[in-house]
């Protein structure tokens, strides 16, 4: 008060320099699809044999001096901001561009490519007309496309999404529920969701083959997809040992380090290849 009024002071210097931080880097951001920065990386999926089924695209931003920038980072700030709409956009239309691009190659013709959608972006009045727009001006195949949504979408507008959901399933587009098992779900919303898959979250694969509350967990939303008529994949596979466990529990669809990496160049091979 003696320095006079209208004067805010933060008296935690790591708190201001944080907000700051925050500041800069949602600056930052503003102009990082003008200036080409943002990067799709792609995750192989694959199935009891490890045969390549196809990729999830995952979002890196090449930040000139921060290096590799993760979408932990950088896409709540997106999201906060709006700025996750025209991110989003693109993210779409890259994935699209590239499944378009593989079309006619015949090694490749029928590998899917899973994108991450935000609430944000599902709550949009545009979002499906864009899909289509994108699917039209690209040339993929709306059957390859999966679209990652999480249970926290569901909270709000149900109504509206699974609308939205059933318009994107007319055009052929698939939709898969991703970190399942980590947010609230329920089972009477589930039913009414037009899903092709579950994605296992991460956070029950790791110890799934020495923990036996992990793997009940797994063996449950297995139980689920199959009443359901769902198709699973387990994701954050590392290990033979985690792979083989959920194989046997009965898993066609695996996704992790164990298998590759999210790369820039999407990791390709042939079946036989691996049977090696
Ligand atoms: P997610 O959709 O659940 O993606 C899986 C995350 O797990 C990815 O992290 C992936 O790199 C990581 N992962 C895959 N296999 C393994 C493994 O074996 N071990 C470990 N430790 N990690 C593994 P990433 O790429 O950092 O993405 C984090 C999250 O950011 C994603 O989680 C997704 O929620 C969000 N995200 C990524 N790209 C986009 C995007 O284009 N749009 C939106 N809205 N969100 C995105
Ligand atoms: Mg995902
Ligand atoms: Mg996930
Ligand atoms: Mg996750």
């Amino acid at each position: 008060k003696a320095q006079g009024k209208n004067r805010v002071h933060v008296f935690a210097p790591a708190l201001q320099e944080q907000i700051l931080a925050t500041a800069r880097l949602l600056a930052d951001l503003r102009v990082a699809q003008q200036r080409d920065e943002l990067r799709l990386f792609y995750q192989p999926v694959v199935g009891t044999a490890r045969e390549l089924r196809g990729y999830e695209a995952l979002i890196r931003w090449q930040h000139p001096d921060k290096g590799m920038v993760s979408p932990v980072e950088f896409i709540p700030l997106a999201e906060q901001s709006g700025l996750i709409l025209s991110i989003g956009h693109w993210v779409l239309r890259q994935a699209c561009l590239q499944l378009a691009d593989w079309r006619h190659d015949p090694a490749r013709a029928g590998l899917t490519v899973a994108v991450n959608v935000s609430a944000r972006q599902m709550r949009d009045a545009g979002f499906v007309e864009q899909v289509k727009a994108v699917l039209d001006e690209t040339g993929a195949n709306p059957g390859l496309l999966r679209l990652e949504l999480t249970e926290s979408m569901f909270h709000a507008d149900l109504e509206e999404t699974v609308g939205k959901m059933h318009a994107l399933r007319t055009l052929g587009v698939r939709f898969s529920l991703d970190d399942f098992g980590t947010g609230y779900s329920s089972l009477s919303y589930l039913r009414r969701l037009p899903l092709y898959q579950l994605k296992i979250d991460r956070s029950f694969v790791t110890h799934v083959d020495t923990d036996s509350h992990d793997a009940a967990i797994a063996r449950t939303i297995l139980a689920l997809a199959a009443t359901l008529g769902l198709r699973v994949v387990a994701e954050g596979v590392e290990t033979p040992a985690q792979f083989a466990f959920l194989a046997q529990l009965g898993c066609d669809a695996f996704q992790g380090y164990l298998f590759g990496k999210p790369a820039l160049t999407p990791l390709f091979w042939t079946s036989t290849e691996h049977d090696a």
